[in-house]
């Protein structure tokens, strides 16, 4: 059975306002994750899918749940906007896991609240489905996330460029702190409410740090370490997150806002999928360097907590080495390394630049250099082949277990963009088929499925998509 509580609603008021989600004209569940909803102890609305809809979609109140909008701030492209807020998203609470861990269960796209400004707090149905298909494919390849719980249609309509299905995206997360959580206080001067959130982030994510001299620079080595953890997945994976503003910088080191983000297909060093980011900020080769400085701007809200300028500078230094020893690890087996020594830093870029240059499909080639362990015809991927295959067949391991390795850690099926594209197109005029394809063909990322074929297939020049937009 569920156990609910509301301790980011317990704090003092300045954190968030009380909202309630807008009753929706008629709910209708589009996705439900029942494993997700098992492991969480939401099992109590088994079967009946119309209080699902009801409750995940705002209509009705969850038991327990103290509805609020979060306060937070955030560099928005640089920018510093010093109140954004939960402007389309109500947190409902948390529900404690039989484990303990806490999860935030927050319904996105539930209607205005006191952050919204000059946006309705709603959301179409495309970027519910492609958060919906991205987080949980993110789960599945083994990066830190936030997940997907549920995806209701409103049977109301919202306005973009054009006119469009609503929906209500049940997000759960490990929190919902943010760098930007933390900017908002300090901006204010709010000393007194900035030490009560860092304590909360200390009980919530990194108790360790209580036990050391310095508590908060304890919590800023942990965020430091699980966010160069974070990047480093990304960049193993070749995902663009797109908007990595400070208010989408996750505490908890967990991906989190998917908006324009996008799996690459082609590979580019400079590659940028969003429609607002002109000027390549958020580029895939950029993001190490961006997320070091997110975790500047949080190391400056610190300071005022007395936090010593000294230690801070020094532990957001450890960011770069820590980032490198991440990605070696995870790009190594990728490879087919199994026991990484420095020298293979080289081999890495020397096939990462191989690929920019070629601008090869990411995911495919991986899963075809594994292919090519025991080749003897003409080299498919240029002079780095042969190097390549002589580093690997030099560990005393079987061209076979070398390929099995590769193959266990290359995922052969990622979100495709030209297919999210279509499981949305195809959704708007309500064949959810291609939708729930990704979602089975996604859950076992690493596994040939020949009916689902086609899925893993890059996309023809004409299917190419070069943009992606926030579209909330
Ligand atoms: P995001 O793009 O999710 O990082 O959102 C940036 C800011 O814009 C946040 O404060 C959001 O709450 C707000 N926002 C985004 N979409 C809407 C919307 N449809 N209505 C109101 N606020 C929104
Ligand atoms: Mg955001």
């Amino acid at each position: 059975m569920m156990n609910f509580d509301n301790s980011y609603a317990a704090l003092p008021g300045a954190f968030h306002a009380t909202v309630s989600p807008e009753k929706v004209r008629a709910p209708e569940l589009l996705a439900w994750n029942e494993a997700l909803a098992r492991e969480l102890g939401l099992d109590a609305f088994e079967g009946d899918t119309s209080k699902i809809a009801r409750v995940f979609g705002g209509s009705e109140a969850l038991a327990g749940s103290h509805p609020i909008s979060m306060a937070y701030a955030g560099h928005q492209f640089g920018h510093f906007v010093p109140r954004l807020g939960d402007g389309r998203a109500a947190l409902l609470g948390e529900v404690v896991t039989a484990s303990g861990q806490r999860y935030d269960i927050q319904l996105k796209g539930s209607g205005r609240t006191p952050f919204s400004r000059a946006g309705d707090g709603k959301s179409w149905l495309g970027p519910v489905l492609r958060e919906y298909i991205l987080s949980e494919a993110m789960h599945r390849l083994g990066v830190p996330t936030t997940r997907a719980l549920a995806a209701v249609a409103t049977g109301e309509t919202v306005v973009r460029e054009s006119v469009l299905p609503g929906a209500v995206f049940t997000r759960v997360a490990a929190s919902h702190l943010r760098v930007g959580t933390f900017q908002y206080f300090a901006a204010r001067g709010d000393t007194a409410s900035l030490k009560t959130l860092a304590d909360y982030a200390i009980d919530r994510h990194y108790p360790e740090a209580r036990d050391e001299p310095e508590p908060y620079i304890g919590l800023f080595r942990g965020v430091i370490e699980r966010q160069a953890k974070l990047v480093a997945h990304w960049m193993s994976i070749g995902f663009i997150h797109g908007v990595m503003n400070t208010d989408n910088t996750a505490i908890s080191g967990e991906t989190i806002d998917y908006g324009p983000a996008a799996y690459m297909d082609e590979f580019r060093f400079d590659k940028v999928f969003s429609s607002i980011d002109q000027y390549g900020r958020y580029a895939y080769g950029n993001q190490p360097s961006i997320a070091q400085w997110n975790l500047a701007r949080l190391a400056d809200t610190l300071l005022s907590l007395d936090a010593s300028k000294d230690a801070l500078e020094s532990v957001l230094a450890e960011f770069s080495d820590h980032y490198e020893a991440h990605f070696i690890a995870l790009m190594a087996p990728k490879l087919g390394l199994f026991d990484p020594q420095s020298s293979d830093a080289d081999l890495i870029v020397e096939w990462l630049e191989y690929l920019n240059e070629k601008a090869h499909d990411f995911t495919l080639s991986f899963r075809g250099l594994a292919s090519r362990i025991d080749a003897v015809d003409e080299a498919q991927f240029g002079a780095f082949e042969s190097k390549w295959r002589e580093r690997v067949t030099n560990q005393g391991k079987t061209p076979a277990e070398v390929a099995e390795l590769m193959n266990s850690v290359n995922p052969l099926f990622i979100p495709r963009n030209h297919r999210v594209e279509q499981a949305i197109d195809e959704a708007v005029h309500g064949d959810l088929t291609v939708f729930h394809a990704m979602n089975t063909v996604l859950a076992q990322p690493y596994t040939e499925q020949p009916e689902f074929a086609d899925y893993a297939v890059a996309p023809l020049e004409r299917e190419r998509v070069s943009r992606t937009f926030c579209g909330t």
